[in-house]
C-alpha cells in the first residue's frame, strides 16, 4: 500500500520537475493522491475536504527554492500540515510534544477513561499508571466502573498489578457512580497522588452507555478526561470522537495499536473533531507499550512515506523524463544519435546529484561494488567531457563525422584539453551511437524507464 503511493508521488515529483512554482494546474494531480492516500489512510471524508483545502490555500503560489521541484515542495507541505494537524504547535507554529498527564488539582487527581469496547481502555490505564509511578514517581490506584462484565474488572486487577499500582476492587452488583466515589474516598484517606478510573465500553455509542459516564465525570470532576481510540478504527472513528465529545468535556485522546498495519487516519479525524491534544500512543500489548505521541512521525505513516521515497526522490529528481523520452523517440525513428544526446546523457548523470551520493543511498551490498570505482575521478571525467562537447559548433554537435585534425585541434584549445581526450570522446560516442543503432527497436525506452524509476 505504502509502495503505491510512494510509486505514484514519485511519478508526480517527475513530471513537475522545472516548474518553478506551484500552481493552480500543476498541483491539483498532486493533491489527488494525496486526497487517495489520506482515505487509504482512514482518515474521514469531511476531514479530507478541510485538510486539501488547507494545503491548497497554503502551496498555491510559493515559490520553489533551489533544487526541489514543485512535487517535493509539496510533499513537504503536506507533511507538515499534517503533523501541525495531529500534533500541538507553540506560538511561532513549530511543532511541539504534547503536555504529559495534567495532575495540577487537589491530590488525589482523577483521570477519567472513555472510549468504546475493544479499543484498549483498560490496557492504557495500566500503562498509564505505569508511566506516572516510573517517570513522574505518583502512588497510583486504578479502579473498574465496567459492572456489565466481570471479567474487565479482573483484566484491570491483573494488568495493575504489572504496572506496581494498586488496584480498588469492585464488583458488578454495585453502581459505576458509587464505585467511583469509594475509590475517591479510599485514595483520599491513603493519600494517593493520581485515581485512574476505567469504564464501561460498549461495541458503539448508546444513549445509556453516554448518560452513565457523564453522570460519573460530573461525580469525580476529573483533571483528566482521556478518550481512548483505536488506530485501526476507520472513518467510523469520526461518529465514535463526535459522540464522545459531545458527551463529555475531553481534555486528551490516547490512540492505541499504532502498531497494527494500518496506516492510523483515525488520528486525523479525531484530532480534528475533537480539538483535544494526542497525548500517547499505544505501541504494543505490553505494559511499557505506551509513547508521547509523535506527529511527524504519524504524518510519515499516514502518507506512506519513509527514506523509500527520499531515495526515489534523489533519483529521479535527476532524471529529465521528457529529455529520455525524445530521445528514445528519436533512435526509435531512426533519426540518429549525435552529440547533443550524447551530451544530455552525461548531463542527466550528472544531475543525479553527484554519483558519490547516490553510492551513499544504495543498498550495502551494491554500495561495495560501486565503491570499487573511483567516483571523484568518474565525476571528474564527465565535467570534461561537457567541457569538450560545450566547444563544439552546434553543426558539429550534429555532424560529429564533420570533426577533421584542425577542428579537433579547436575543440581541444577551446575547452583547456590535449587532443587525445577528444579523440577518446567521439571513439566513446561512435561505440555509443553503434549501440543505440542495435537498440532501434525499443531497447533504450526500456533502459530509460529503468533509470527513471
Ligand atoms: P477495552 O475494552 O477498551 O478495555 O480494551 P482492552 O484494554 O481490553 O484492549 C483490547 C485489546 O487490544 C486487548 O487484546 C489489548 O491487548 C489490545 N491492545 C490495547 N492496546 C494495544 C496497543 O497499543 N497495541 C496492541 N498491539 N494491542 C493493544
Amino acid at each position: 500500500m505504502a509502495s503505491a503511493l510512494t510509486d505514484k508521488l514519485s511519478r508526480l515529483v517527475k513530471e513537475m520537475r522545472g516548474q518553478a512554482r506551484i500552481t493552480e494546474s500543476n498541483v491539483q494531480d498532486m493533491l489527488r493522491e494525496v486526497r487517495m492516500a489520506l482515505l487509504e489512510a482512514d482518515v474521514a471524508l469531511p476531514v479530507v475536504r478541510d485538510f486539501i483545502a488547507r494545503v491548497k490555500e497554503k502551496a498555491l503560489g510559493q515559490e520553489v527554492l533551489g533544487s526541489l521541484s514543485p512535487g517535493q515542495a509539496l510533499v513537504g507541505i503536506v507533511n507538515r500540515e499534517l503533523a501541525a494537524t495531529m500534533g500541538e504547535v507553540d506560538d511561532k507554529g513549530a511543532l511541539r510534544a504534547p503536555a504529559d498527564i495534567n495532575l495540577a488539582a487537589q491530590p488525589p487527581a482523577v483521570i477519567l477513561m472513555a472510549g468504546l469496547q475493544g479499543a484498549g481502555k483498560t490496557t492504557t490505564t495500566a500503562k498509564l499508571a505505569k508511566h506516572l509511578i516510573d517517570k513522574r514517581r505518583k502512588k497510583v490506584l486504578t479502579v473498574s466502573g465496567d459492572v456489565y462484565r466481570p471479567a474487565a474488572i479482573e483484566q484491570l486487577k491483573t494488568v495493575t498489578a504489572q504496572a506496581g499500582a494498586e488496584w480498588f476492587p469492585s464488583t458488578p452488583e454495585q453502581k459505576p457512580v458509587d464505585i467511583a466515589r469509594a475509590a475517591l474516598d479510599y485514595a483520599k484517606k491513603h493519600f494517593f497522588d493520581v485515581l485512574l478510573v476505567d469504564t464501561a465500553g460498549r461495541l458503539a455509542i448508546d444513549e445509556a452507555l453516554m448518560r452513565e459516564i457523564k453522570d460519573l465525570h460530573a461525580a469525580l470532576d476529573p483533571v483528566e478526561t482521556l478518550f481512548v481510540v483505536d488506530a485501526m478504527q476507520g472513518q467510523d472513528a469520526i461518529n465514535t470522537a463526535k459522540a464522545f465529545k459531545e458527551a463529555l468535556p475531553l481534555t486528551g485522546i490516547v490512540l492505541t495499536k499504532t502498531d497494527g498495519d494500518s496506516r492510523g487516519g483515525a488520528a486525523l479525524s479525531v484530532r480534528q473533531v475533537t480539538g483535544a491534544p494526542i497525548k500517547f500512543a499505544g505501541v504494543s500489548e505490553k505494559i511499557d507499550g505506551l509513547e508521547v505521541f509523535d506527529a511527524e512521525r504519524h504524518a510519515g505513516r499516514i502518507l506512506g512515506m519513509g527514506d523509500i521515497v527520499a531515495l526515489v526522490e534523489q533519483v529521479t529528481a535527476g532524471v529529465d523524463m521528457e529529455a529520455a523520452q525524445k530521445l528514445a523517440a528519436k533512435v526509435k525513428s531512426g533519426d540518429g544519435f549525435d552529440l547533443n544526446d550524447f551530451l544530455s546523457q552525461i548531463q542527466q548523470m550528472k544531475s543525479m546529484g553527484g554519483l558519490s551520493s547516490l553510492l551513499d543511498k544504495l543498498p550495502a551490498q551494491m554500495a561495495a561494488k560501486a565503491g570499487q570505482v573511483d567516483m571523484d575521478k568518474a565525476e571528474r571525467d564527465i565535467r570534461r567531457k561537457e567541457g569538450i562537447i560545450h566547444s563544439m559548433t552546434p553543426l558539429e554537435r550534429r555532424k560529429p563525422e564533420l570533426i577533421k585534425a584542425t577542428r579537433k585541434r579547436r575543440i581541444a584549445a577551446g575547452a583547456g584539453v590535449h587532443v587525445q581526450e577528444v579523440n577518446r570522446l567521439l571513439n566513446e560516442f561512435d561505440q555509443m551511437q553503434g549501440m543505440m543503432k542495435k537498440m532501434k527497436g525499443g531497447g533504450l525506452m526500456k533502459m530509460m524507464k529503468r533509470m527513471g524509476g
